[in-house]
């Protein structure tokens, strides 16, 4: 029997009634002949209120303590879900990542999976029971609970897809598919029926956050298709796919945006060979996933060097560029959280010239100051203020005229 896996995000679980819509739904698929493993997220904004909780309790949060008091919100949605099912006569089982054998690296918060067993899954399957599956949570080679980083859900149901051969791996979330936009902030977005892999990846890496990055990653490289659709119309979505030569390639296919990083510039940095690998890997050492860079021409043998990181690590960040400027001989270093990141995300890029041109002319034009750039093959971002990013994705979305209608 065809074996697809369904992952609800949030708000798709977020209170009794959506379970209960959720479980009317993993029971008509069943019902149409498909064998199904689910995978939840917590219900609603849970892992945002364990955060909060845990800050108002102590500033001191071990990593590993997070991962347990994180991972309890999945642990919650999955019996619930279980419940609903068994209500409407289906056998359902719950898992947690741990049971259902999802192996993770040591990384507290951001953990690796580095097997997936999923033989318990295997043998519910066989004896014809939905597997409920708590996403966003494996257990390390120590045998700690880990998590899988935000949005980390996504991650389990792709990794149980390629592990147990499914068909497809259906992401159910709030918007009816990925979008030329976020559709909250351009209302007249155009819904993708299909996006590669490739272009995916990028339009996960610069902040369409409706797919987790690491779950394009895993998709491609096993060759799981993907389905994002809405558990609110149940309306077909997009496919994200291999790549299809046949495939009309738009030279913008996206245009997102991140305000999650944040900017750090060294200043007065002696502009001589090693400095910037001294700091670098200072940073690296401490799992800094350093973006953006730019270093200004030197004037009198000295530069600024300016660099984006994600806002959780930016004290990390300081604390190192501080410790290490007097040694490497160089001046102040400064902590800018009012940054956004807005990026063009297109395949035909690649083969037109002009892109940047007219992204640089769109922002001028209305007075958006651009602070970094960086681009790859086919993706152009660019680095503006924090209160003017809406504003820039909103123009950009029109300039590439992108709604189609
Ligand atoms: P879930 O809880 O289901 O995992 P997420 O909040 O993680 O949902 O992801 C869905 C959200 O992603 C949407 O509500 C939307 O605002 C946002 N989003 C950002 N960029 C895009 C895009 N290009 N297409 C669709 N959704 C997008
Ligand atoms: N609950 C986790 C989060 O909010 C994982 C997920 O929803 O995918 O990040
Ligand atoms: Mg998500």
């Amino acid at each position: 029997m065809a074996l697809v896996v369904q992952k609800y995000g949030g708000t798709s679980v977020s209170d009794a009634e959506r379970v209960r819509a959720v479980a009317d739904h993993v029971a008509r698929t069943r019902r149409q002949g498909a064998d199904v493993v689910v995978v939840v997220s917590a219900m609603g904004k849970t892992t945002d209120d364990l955060l909060r909780l845990a800050s108002d309790v102590s500033t001191v949060q071990p990593p590993r303590e997070l991962d347990m008091l994180l991972t309890s919100g999945e642990r919650v949605s999955a019996p619930l879900l279980a419940m609903a099912l068994a209500g409407l006569g289906v056998d359902a089982v719950s898992f947690t990542g741990s049971q259902a054998q999802i192996i993770t690296d040591t990384t507290h918060l951001n953990a690796k999976i580095v097997e997936v067993k999923a033989d318990r899954l295997r043998a519910a399957l066989a004896e014809g029971r939905v597997p409920v599956v708590a996403g966003f949570q494996g257990v390390s080679l120590d045998r700690d609970v880990t998590s899988l980083g935000r949005g980390g859900s996504d991650t389990t149901a792709v990794a149980l897809a390629a592990a147990l051969g499914a068909e497809a791996c259906e992401i159910y979330t709030d918007v009816s598919g990925v979008f030329s936009a976020d559709p909250r902030i351009v209302p007249e977005a155009r819904r993708l029926a299909r996006v590669s892999f490739e272009e995916m990846l990028d339009i996960a890496a610069s902040g369409g956050r409706v797919l987790a990055l690491r779950s394009v990653e895993f998709a491609r490289n096993h060759g799981v298709p993907l389905h994002v659709r809405s558990s609110f119309t149940w309306e077909p979505g997009t496919w994200v796919v291999e790549e299809d030569p046949s495939m009309e390639q738009a030279v913008v296919t996206a245009v997102t945006h991140d305000i999650s990083e944040a900017k750090v510039t060294v200043t007065g940095v002696p502009d001589k060979p090693g400095i910037a690998a001294r700091l670098f890997r200072a940073l690296a050492d401490r799992a800094v996933n350093v973006d953006t860079i730019v270093q200004n021409t030197s004037l009198h043998g000295t530069t600024d060097i300016s660099f984006t990181v994600p806002k959780t690590d930016l004290e990390v960040s300081l604390d190192v560029a501080r410790a290490l400027a007097p040694e490497i001989g160089a001046g102040e270093v400064m902590a800018d959280d009012g940054i956004a990141k807005v990026s063009l995300v297109g395949a035909g890029m690649r083969s037109h010239p002009g892109v940047s041109a007219t992204m640089f002319e769109v922002l001028a034009t209305a007075a958006i100051n651009i602070e970094m750039i960086s681009t790859s093959s086919i993706r152009l971002s660019c680095v503006v203020r924090a209160d003017r990013v809406e504003e820039a994705v909103r123009l950009l979305h029109q300039a590439f005229e992108l709604s189609g209608g």
